[in-house]
């Protein structure tokens, strides 16, 4: 199941969408781009948790312990209510909000709770975030073949399955995300990058329209009948089913954009978030339904850099995407990015106002330093700068949906910011 019928990468896609818009920085990204494709992610090890071992139980002491077997489903369908930013239309001439989206794909729990401390600090400063979720933090090991990705076979994946002692934290954890006002969509399944420079047709930028399609449809499973794969979880059901993942970000922003967008908009998201853009106000793909809400390239603090604002990109260009480094280096590391998101919100306050987009993975990489550059951005912001909101994804979508169209457009047509 290999497709690979004349269709353009992800950086061409994006970057025509991007001349028409926004020429001051198509050089800058181009340079992101090459830098995205030619490293990947470092090692699935490292991403979107579920790297500890195995603490199987014996197959008969589950069948034992199975007060949950024969359980189907573990979500509340349709879902519960959420607390949802009530979008506010602009009279012409008024400033806009401030809003800063912080999106982090992977949305499972790990052992040592990094979303836990997130979800703490949202409570603090009443944020609501986006979790694009990698579905196989649910699936166990002994589950693996159930995941059938288009053109791999059963049971492959580019990320680890899930240890079946972990899945209820991730469970609990999910619920109490949704219940707080956070987002979940998709960071899909597998996780396959490949490698399309050395003739690898393993990743998704080879994948079709259908391809797109079954990959959801699995991910939608995986979600909403986890008690089948993990009988003896025990964990309340989910708030909330698959239907309330209505936006994506890709694995390593790769994919073809047009089969891309078709599956999404068949399969009824409202927004892809995998492009390259600048500090503008977003605006929706051209002949589309789908916002697109792509992560801005930013001026690495004290540098002539300019960075995708996703945690990846800058160890790209600040550690030559070594994950491992000195205190020192983790210390310059951590300051350089909170300064860029400090500088980055301050160009578009004083400026277009247009919402401020940051990516991550939650990693643990160089001593935490984006864990904890995040959490120092997100505490000295609502001290700092009380007015601004930190809203998900679809609140974002909500809020451009409620504008008057012509107020709308006079955002869209704002100048895009530069961090410096
Ligand atoms: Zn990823």
């Amino acid at each position: 199941m290999v497709h690979n019928s004349g269709r353009q990468g992800w950086g061409v896609a994006g970057l025509e969408a991007l001349l028409r818009r926004q020429r001051a920085v198509v050089a800058l990204v181009l340079a992101i781009v090459v830098v995205v494709l030619a490293f990947g992610l470092p090692s699935a090890s490292s991403e979107e948790g579920s790297t500890q071992s195995s603490a199987e139980t014996a197959s008969g002491q589950r069948a034992a312990d199975g007060a949950q077997l024969g359980r189907t489903t573990g979500v509340v369908s349709p879902p519960e209510p959420q607390p949802r930013l009530e979008p506010v239309r602009l009279q012409p001439g008024e400033q806009p909000p401030q809003f800063v989206v912080l999106s982090m794909d992977g949305g499972c729990e790990t052992r040592s709770g990094v979303m836990r401390d997130l979800l703490d600090t949202a409570d603090r400063i009443q944020a609501h975030f986006t979790f694009f979720l990698s579905g196989l933090c649910l699936v166990p090991h002994d589950r693996s073949t159930d995941y059938h990705a288009p053109g791999h076979e059963p049971g492959e994946s580019d990320l680890p399955f899930a240890d079946p002692d972990m899945v209820a934290t991730r469970i609990d954890t999910l619920s109490r995300a949704y219940r707080s006002g956070h987002e979940i969509g998709t960071h899909f399944l597998g996780h396959f990058c490949g490698d399309l420079s050395q003739g690898q047709h393993t990743g998704v930028g080879l994948w079709n329209a259908e391809d797109w399609r079954s990959e959801i449809a699995q991910a939608r499973n995986f979600l909403d009948t986890w008690p089948v794969r993990n009988p003896t979880a025990q964990a309340a059901d989910l708030p909330f089913d698959a239907s309330v993942m209505k936006g994506s970000r890709t694995p390593c922003l790769l994919g073809d954009r047009p089969e891309l967008h078709a599956a999404l908009e068949a399969e009824g998201f409202r927004y892809d978030a995998s492009d390259p853009g600048g500090l503008s106000w977003p605006k929706r793909f051209e002949n589309s339904p789908l916002w697109n809400f792509p992560l801005p390239a930013l001026r690495l603090d004290q540098t002539n850099l300019w960075v995708l604002s996703m945690d990846y990109n800058f160890l790209a260009n600040q550690n030559n995407a070594r994950t491992d480094g000195d205190q020192a280096t983790c210390d310059r590391v951590e300051q350089q990015t909170y300064q860029t998101y400090v500088n980055s919100l301050d160009a578009v306050l004083a400026g277009n106002r247009a919402p401020l987009i940051l990516g991550s993975h939650l990693n643990s990489w160089l001593c935490g330093a984006y864990v904890k550059s995040i959490h120092r951005f997100l505490d000295d912001t609502a001290v700092n700068h009380p007015d601004v909101q930190f809203i998900s994804f679809q609140e974002l979508a909500d809020w451009l949906e409620a504008q008057d169209p012509a107020v709308l457009t006079e955002l869209q047509q704002r100048p895009g910011e530069r961090s410096y």
